[in-house]
């Protein structure tokens, strides 16, 4: 069934005034005409069957689902060249990421201009529905590294640091030593972060953390990273006593 993301502000006495652009998509694009149904989700973990009734949604009834990680991921990014950080907005967004913050660092090659933000949060809105997810992912205005290590890091949240080339432990091994509820993971620019960027993170609380021996590229690193983190969140325990063969699941 067709998914749309409505705002909150939307709702009103059981129906959801649609917008000009909103009928627009249903009517002409989609087809649909009076009486027929979608689900209609505010993106902050609400969803509703809805019916088109001339310019509004009559709410039918709400839908209860749970697509989303039991862990909040946060990705501060470094931004990538041309338009690679679209890529990375809509694959994190359908594995799961709660927020993504764009960090410019040393060597990020270019400066987003002001309609990139737009532009990314109507991705991340459109994977969302897509994906089926009840949250569409924050995605704030960018932050140079150095502040945004600073601020991003809150108490009882682990948060790790991306180094190519390094001898640090595995995302996932340390995503299976710890239990919190909420993380950070922060990866670096095509040039990789440069030496007072990973002090500066280290003395932030940040801890390094390797994706595996190959080099990946600036928009692979995040996804691989997210693709970690939803496999770990969502893996079924192993069986105390029993051994895990590789052929059983
Ligand atoms: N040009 C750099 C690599 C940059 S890769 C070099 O040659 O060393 C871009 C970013 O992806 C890195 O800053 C890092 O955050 C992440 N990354 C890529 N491969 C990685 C790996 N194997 N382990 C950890 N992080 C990796």
């Amino acid at each position: 069934m067709q998914r749309l993301v409505i705002n909150s502000t939307q709702l009103e006495n059981n129906q959801i005034a649609l917008t000009n652009e909103q009928l627009h998509y249903l009517k002409r694009v989609l087809r649909l005409g009076d009486g027929d149904r979608f689900l209609a989700m505010d993106g902050e973990g609400k969803s509703w069957l809805v019916a088109i009734a001339a310019d509004s949604a009559i709410i039918l009834e709400e839908v209860l689902a749970q697509t989303e990680l039991s862990v909040n991921c946060t990705l501060l990014v470094a931004l990538p060249k041309g338009n690679g950080f679209d890529e990375i907005v809509r694959c994190c967004t359908e594995l799961g990421v709660s927020k993504i913050i764009p960090v410019n660092s040393d060597r990020t090659l270019l400066k987003p201009s002001p309609n990139k933000l737009a532009r990314w949060r109507r991705i991340a809105t459109e994977a969302a529905e897509q994906s089926e997810r009840q949250f569409v992912p924050k995605i704030s205005e960018p932050l140079d590294f150095a502040t945004a290590v600073k601020v991003v890091p809150e108490e009882n949240t682990p948060c790790y640091l991306s180094v190519a080339r390094s001898s640090s432990p595995h995302l996932l091994d340390c995503l299976l030593d710890q239990k919190a509820t909420k993380i950070v993971i922060a990866t670096g620019p095509e040039g990789g972060w440069t030496p007072t960027e990973v002090e500066l993170a280290r003395s932030a609380g940040f801890q390094p953390v390797s994706l595996g021996r190959r080099i990946l590229r600036a928009i692979t690193a995040p996804i691989f990273a997210l693709s970690v983190v939803a496999a770990q969140s969502e893996r079924k325990p192993l069986t105390k006593g029993k051994i895990y063969d590789g052929r059983s699941c």
